[in-house]
């Protein structure tokens, strides 16, 4: 039986005990990266809470199906249909083809996506490859009379439906009427100004790379189009949370929901999960803002991947979160001395069954509690001040950690067991050493000694010995 959990729920407004359909199961959809650019720090935070929803769901018992898109196509450079397309701007930044920058950056996004500690999803699935799906969907709502075309493309007609702006207030309603009228490039079109592209034909943009038959011509589809295709073709038609960032709730997830439910005539999804952004002194960060901080960056300039997981585990989800070097350097101290603390533990001994009872159960009501995971690694901290013996300390790290993904044990014990060469340090090492005496042997001592320095300074250090060269790490 699965635990009673609760988060907050964008449709409703306030945080709800959730109940899935299948009981103990749960079928999941999340909106995917854009693939025309490095996925930066601010995208990583969305995919870790995520992640971290996932995980604590599983402690509390769920199964959970997740589905994942990945848009290589139809999103324009403003989520309301207007600019370039965001992939073919982005190829031609960098002189390739649309395909080439979209395997480029899936890969590079997968890459920082498992380094801080992310299950990757049950499936994920590009854009691209359901262009079937998408048409039909699309005849289906022009069917129904919620869709028309009008100068080449086909737009939905949200003037169809008598609440469009599910997620928002009365207030919130007035402010985004007011941003949508003042959007710049009017589009006259569009019976309503909120109406959107379900498929656009080369009518409109000549230069769009990925072009496909339809029965309104060759073109494309619009951004919208595909989550809700490609929820229903791997989840059915009906799922049970749907995930994003803020950004997000209008006007992507509105538009969702405007053509799922349309589509299918009754209710898709129930629950929505949005997590909040991450901002710089600047503000949001944004992809489109140019040169983007990655997780790979953060791992370059020495910081752990997981370091920063744990920077995002410490604010709450719906809070914004603001990054600094300064703020990563404290957290990343505050990690090194919680590894420290559990390298400590010895290993061995009986577990307490009844105290590992009562701290995963405080462990299990802070994240079933709208997610709180600066509380859960309270509990952590808890655990290990407690008055219990390490073999129980032990067995609840590895238990808190099936969520947090921390890699917590891994890393006491790499703190137990010293340092540890890789095979791109020992090569460097080496070399090193090679370059060393080929400049002594040649009696330039200037450069021989700025190797010594230079192989110092990343912490190895030489002796000249009768065997020859050794070296450790210091
Ligand atoms: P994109 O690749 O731009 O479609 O964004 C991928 C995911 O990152 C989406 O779910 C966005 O809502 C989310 N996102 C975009 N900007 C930020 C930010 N600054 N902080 C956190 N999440 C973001
Ligand atoms: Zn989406």
């Amino acid at each position: 039986m699965a635990n009673t959990f609760s988060f907050y729920n964008t449709l409703s407004r306030k945080v709800e005990e959730f109940v899935p359909e299948v009981p103990g199961k749960v079928s999941m959809y999340t909106c995917g990266p854009t693939v025309y650019h490095f996925a930066h720090i601010g995208n990583i935070r969305t995919y870790i809470m995520q992640d971290v929803l996932i995980k604590a769901l599983e402690y509390s018992g769920y199964e959970v199906k997740r589905v994942m898109n990945i848009t290589d196509v139809g999103h324009l450079a403003s989520d309301a249909d207007t600019g370039e397309d965001k992939m073919v701007a982005g190829a031609k930044r960098e002189h390739k083809t649309v395909m080439e920058i979209a395997k480029f950056y899936t890969d590079a996004f997968f890459k920082d996506f498992d380094a801080v500690g992310n299950k990757r999803p049950d499936i994920t699935e590009p854009a691209t490859n359901c262009i079937p799906e998408f048409i039909h969907m699309i005849e289906v709502l022009l069917e129904k009379g919620f869709a028309y075309v009008a100068g080449g493309n086909v737009y939905f007609d949200t003037g169809k439906l008598d609440n469009y702006y599910v997620f928002s207030s009365e207030v919130e309603k007035e402010q985004l009427q007011v941003g949508v009228r003042d959007d710049v490039e009017e589009d006259l079109n569009k019976k309503n100004k909120t109406d959107f592209v379900l498929w656009f034909t080369k009518s409109k943009f000549e230069d769009q790379a990925l072009k496909w038959d339809s029965p309104w011509g060759v073109g494309y589809p619009g951004w919208h189009i595909e989550c809700s295709c490609i929820s229903m073709k791997h989840l059915g038609n009906t799922i049970d949370i749907h995930c994003g960032g803020v950004d997000n709730i209008f006007p992507h997830h509105t538009n969702e929901i405007a053509q799922s439910e349309s589509y299918l005539g009754s209710t898709w999804c129930k629950y929505w999960f949005h997590s909040n952004h991450l901002n710089d002194r600047a503000g949001k960060m944004s992809k489109s803002k140019g040169a983007v901080l990655t997780v790979s960056v953060l791992k370059e300039k020495g910081y752990d991947p997981l370091a920063y997981r744990f920077f995002c585990l410490q604010s709450h989800y719906r809070k914004p979160l603001e990054f600094s070097f300064e703020a990563l350097d404290n957290v990343t101290g505050a990690f090194n001395k919680l590894i420290n603390k559990i390298a400590e533990l010895k290993e061995g001994g009986e577990v307490d069954a009844k105290a590992k009872e009562k701290y995963e159960g405080e462990f299990r009501d802070a994240v079933a509690n709208d997610l709180n995971t600066s509380m859960a690694i309270t509990v952590l901290y808890d655990v290990l001040k407690a008055d219990m013996n390490d073999a129980t300390k032990l067995a609840l790290v590895e238990s808190f950690d099936r969520v947090l993904s921390l890699d917590l044990i891994g890393h006491a014990k790499a703190l137990s067991e010293g340092p540890k060469v890789d095979s791109e340090l020992e090569a460097y090492i080496l070399d090193a050493i090679d370059r060393r005496a080929k400049a002594k042997k040649e009696k330039d001592f200037a450069t021989a000694d700025a190797i010594r320095d230079e192989l110092l300074s990343k912490g190895v250090e030489i002796k000249d010995t009768r065997e020859g060269v050794k070296w450790q790490l210091i």
